[in-house]
């Protein structure tokens, strides 16, 4: 355990939410996301005062993260990348909504492929339900970005920590709502002891942070091969000026051929297109004599986020 300092971000999610009724988990008599502030929640954990001293703690944004976008992303890395900068800080712990946590997980990582932690956590539940989620999650979090020899960015969810490449929210409203699938966690918060079953993200950092508040967000949207698809809907988003396009593609990798013609006339206007699997598990394997590229690894909202950052740095 290091004595350095850890930075608490807050961006908010269910983690920071409010029911009106303390048994409602999910939604169904309407609780809000984003209601707390992070200074709040944390002052509600045990002993808080006593390290208070070694915490920095800021307010990033507050939202529901369904409706996360590029410029709280922008903000986020950009906080990210000042603390991690400074000699006396140990690690960072964001809280998030679990919609889009895996995103910015992945955008984090992608970008900063920081050597100290970059913890994600959450909350299945809103903090005033009857038994919240939340403060648990928090504290693992933290004995995650306390860890000496801890790297890169992970999500700390019901006592497992999950890579940012691998992590995708699997359940609507259980507690332990995140899955690395077949890659399985990188290991398990225990009464605050980490128990590692394998290394920590690495990576290399892309050159984008300088400009990163300027810079343009290219378009880059999301179809999906079935039974019956077609290039309608693509033909429409190269009129409207689509850069990228992720195709989810059928097992691995196959796309109807009504709709793949039309990604091989849109990939002739410069649109890039690349293809994840549908699959929830497993990753796709690309074939020699592919006609459009592939993603391995990632499901695709994050080879989206890749293909973005890949049309920002060749911009
Ligand atoms: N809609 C919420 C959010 O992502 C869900 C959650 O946090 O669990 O912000």
């Amino acid at each position: 355990m290091s004595d350095q300092k850890i930075v608490f971000l807050g961006t908010g999610g269910t983690i920071a939410g409010t029911a009106a009724n303390a048994l409602d988990h999910t939604g169904l008599t309407g609780y809000t996301a984003a209601q707390i502030g992070v200074h709040d929640l944390l002052a509600s954990l045990p002993d808080w005062q006593e390290g208070a001293e070694r915490y920095v703690v800021e307010q990033v944004a507050q939202l529901d993260s369904k409706d996360m976008g590029f410029d709280v992303w922008v903000k986020l890395a950009l906080r990210v990348a000042h603390h991690l900068a400074q000699d006396d800080v140990q690690g960072i712990v964001i809280t998030h909504g679990t919609d889009t946590l895996e995103e910015t997980a992945y955008f984090l990582q992608a970008l900063l492929a920081p050597s100290k932690p970059v913890v994600l956590t959450c909350a299945m539940r809103p903090a005033n339900a009857l038994v919240p989620d939340g403060p648990q999650n928090l504290l693992d979090a933290l004995a995650v970005a306390s860890s000496i020899g801890a790297r890169g960015v992970t999500v700390v969810c019901a006592g497992a920590i999950y890579g940012a490449e691998e992590v995708q929210k699997v359940h609507p409203y259980r507690l332990n709502a995140f899955s690395a699938g077949d890659a399985g966690p990188i290991g398990f918060v225990e009464q605050g002891r980490l128990r590692l079953l394998r290394d920590w993200p690495r990576g290399k950092a892309l050159p984008l942070l300088v400009g990163l508040a300027d810079a343009a967000w290219p378009r880059v949207e999301i179809v999906m091969s079935y039974a019956g698809a077609d290039g309608t809907v693509v033909r429409a988003l190269l009129k409207s000026g689509v850069q990228g396009l992720v195709v989810v593609a059928t097992g691995n990798g196959t796309v109807h051929q009504d709709l793949e013609s039309a990604l091989l006339m849109v990939m002739q206007h410069g649109v890039k297109v690349v293809r994840a699997t549908r699959c929830a598990e497993g990753r796709l394997l690309p074939g020699v004599n592919d006609a459009l590229p592939a993603a391995p690894g990632l499901t695709p909202v994050k080879a989206r986020i890749a293909l973005i950052l890949a049309l920002m740095q060749a911009a």
